[in-house]
């Protein structure tokens, strides 16, 4: 602890320099488990901190976004995601005087919850647990910072504060889930929440073009059947006459990212201005979520989506690593919870205590893609004995 510092400090800073409808440490719910405030490190500072020493977010080094072990390795994994929706997030965040932090430690924890194998894994362990309460990215991540992580003598879990967990929450496509139900009643997500939202499937579009034409997925010719990317293909050429070819797939996606940031961003003013927005409670209250995109960018972002939904998500190379991953963790499902005593001490200690096919899905979810194939290996090839 430190004598130079004290919270009064930071908590006075928070107060004279965000704007009024930014969420403020001093208007928390506070964390289940009290704890002393930090001298100098804000409420959301601290969740950020713990989110990023913790163990599931250095796995997320090591998990499919879309692609898994393509050639190169130079696309996006579920870290890298998180860093770009992070840091376009704290730019907007910025921008309109809203809480940094907040918004920081909530993009950090939006995919923390991702099992191997991207979407087609958390499909095969949604089924594999469907008379168990299912499975879903979303709620795993509460579970991990709310239960699983285990790095604390004084509480399960990170003990992240309420505002963070309610982010988390709330992002959960199932409402009703018990342990989702408690967040849900306060209204709409904090503007810091929402701003999130929309940044991480901005993100997710454009990376996802950008890899997927870096691994020849797709080729810019295809691409040329979207307006979306025809129209930023136009305002670079405009602005580059004489552009190389090396630099105008990234000078695009930049364009593509500038514009829908840009976009956001004027249109979240308009929005807080025409609804007379004040107060954090003026946030809650509001029929509307406050944070999209205009109408043109909502329309060209769907035509995106559109293709990047038949010619990448769906492309023989993306599905083929799809299905080998879901039999992946379907049979090892099947397996440990056939056989229980070949599960690693920790999670047969919990098995013994608790639900056998929930302690199964919390040791699947925690892998990352190349740790399943291994212990697939390990479990099934006959000359493995490890
Ligand atoms: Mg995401």
């Amino acid at each position: 602890m430190s004598a130079e510092f004290t919270p009064t400090d930071w908590l006075d800073r928070e107060d004279q320099t965000l704007a009024p409808y930014a969420m403020r440490t001093r208007q928390s719910k506070g964390r289940k488990h009290p704890e002393p405030t930090h001298p100098f490190r804000t409420l959301y500072q601290r969740d950020r901190d713990r989110i990023v020493h913790s163990t599931a977010f250095r796995r997320l080094m090591h998990k499919t976004q879309v692609l898994v072990n393509q050639p190169g390795d130079y696309h996006r994994t579920r870290l890298t995601h998180t860093l770009e929706v992070t840091q376009i997030a704290r730019t907007i965040a910025r921008a309109l005087g809203l809480n940094e932090d907040l918004t920081e430690a909530v993009a950090l924890l939006h995919d923390l919850g991702h099992p191997p194998f991207g979407h087609a894994g958390e499909a095969a362990l949604d089924e594999c647990m469907r008379d168990f309460g299912g499975y879903e990215h979303n709620r795993h991540g509460l579970r991990l910072v709310e239960l699983l992580e285990y790095r604390y003598p004084d509480f399960p879990g990170l003990n992240l504060s309420w505002e963070v967990l309610q982010a988390q929450a709330m992002h959960s496509k199932r409402p009703d889930a018990p342990e989702v139900k408690g967040y849900l009643q306060v209204g709409q997500p904090l503007l810091e929440a929402q701003i999130v939202d929309a940044v991480d499937s901005l993100a997710y579009d454009c990376h996802d073009v950008d890899d997927a034409l870096s691994v020849g997925l797709i080729t810019p010719e295809q691409l040329a059947e979207t307006p979306f990317w025809n129209r930023a293909v136009e305002r670079v050429r405009a602005e580059h006459r004489s552009i190389q070819a090396d630099q105008l797939q990234p000078t695009v996606i930049r364009k593509l990212i500038d514009w829908q940031v840009v976009d956001l961003l004027e249109t979240m003013h308009r929005n807080l201005l025409l609804a007379k927005i004040r107060t954090v409670e003026d946030v809650r209250r509001c029929q509307e979520l406050l944070v999209a995109p205009s109408a043109e960018v909502k329309s060209l972002k769907a035509g995106l989506e559109a293709f990047l939904h038949a010619n990448v998500y769906r492309h023989w190379r993306v599905m083929r690593m799809a299905c080998k991953g879901q039999q992946i963790l379907r049979q090892m499902f099947a397996e440990f919870c056939q056989h229980p005593q070949t599960l690693p001490t920790r999670y047969q200690r919990r098995a013994e205590s608790g639900v056998l096919q929930q302690t199964v899905c919390d040791y699947l979810a925690g892998m990352t893609d190349r740790f399943a194939q291994d212990e697939y290996l390990r479990l099934f090839q006959p000359t493995s004995l490890a």
